[in-house]
């Protein structure tokens, strides 16, 4: 049987984690494609155009979206952010576990359009720690920060739409985590609905020949 790709959603308050983590769960194991998302914010030092993101314009945005160009898209503090569709459907027949790492709103839009993907939602172990790693990450402003922290609250408030909550402490750890979450995944009966249907097809068969034989059925 083929194995076929499930979408796995990751969202979090912003310095949770989530692109660190992603980064380490690609690089670990090769059965995840990273979906790279489309956005109007500006590039922070250090992230490449088409690496962490596809950096454009608002025309070419907007675009993107009149043509069905994109799975799901939110604005988040003044920008656009959105999932490019053609990557994930040719990364899904090929069988990879697809990761988009999105907010709240997207996620919803996901899981309404396919109800068999996996929702995980990444936390740091306290608020504490998660202003020491957006202020640690040095790439925002004090006032930017404070709106990721309000954003946030709103978020928190979503927590229960999610599959799972995991938290991130010990980034391997946490690493380790999630692939076991997504791998277990693979195993429900709603991911296997073709499968099932083929085991009940051949019993029918196998139990209307035996019916045939005249031998006893059970
Ligand atoms: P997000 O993508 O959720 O906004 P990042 O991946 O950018 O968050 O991480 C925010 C900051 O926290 C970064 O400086 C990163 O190095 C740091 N960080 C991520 N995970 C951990 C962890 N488990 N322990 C300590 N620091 C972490
Ligand atoms: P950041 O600016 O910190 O990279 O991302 C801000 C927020 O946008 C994060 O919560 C991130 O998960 C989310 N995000 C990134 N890409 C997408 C996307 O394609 N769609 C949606 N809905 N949210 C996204």
């Amino acid at each position: 049987m083929k194995r076929k790709g499930i979408l796995v959603v990751v969202s979090g308050f912003s310095g949770a984690g989530k692109g660190t983590l992603m980064k380490q769960l690609v690089r670990t194991y090769d059965t995840y494609a990273l979906s790279v998302s489309m956005t109007t914010r500006a590039p922070r030092p250090g992230e490449t155009d088409g690496r962490e993101y596809f950096f454009v314009s608002q025309e070419v945005f907007e675009q993107k979206i009149r043509e069905n160009g994109l799975v799901e898209y939110a604005c988040y503090c003044g920008n656009y952010y959105g999932t490019p569709r053609e990557y994930v459907e040719r990364q899904l027949l090929a069988g990879k576990d697809v990761i988009l790492e999105i907010e709240i709103q997207g996620a919803r839009k996901v899981k309404e359009m396919f109800p068999s993907a996996l929702l995980l939602f990444v936390t740091p172990p306290g608020i504490k720690e998660l202003h020491r790693r957006l202020a640690g990450r040095g790439t925002e402003t004090e006032a930017v920060i404070r709106e990721r922290l309000g954003r946030a609250q709103a978020e928190a408030e979503g927590i229960e739409t999610y599959d799972y909550l995991v938290v991130n402490d010990d980034l391997q750890a946490c690493v380790e985590q999630m692939h076991r979450l997504i791998q277990d995944a693979h195993c429900a009966p709603k991911r296997n609905q073709e499968f099932i249907e083929m085991l009940r097809t051949q019993l029918t068969e196998l139990c209307a020949h035996a019916d045939g034989q005249g031998q006893v059925s059970h």
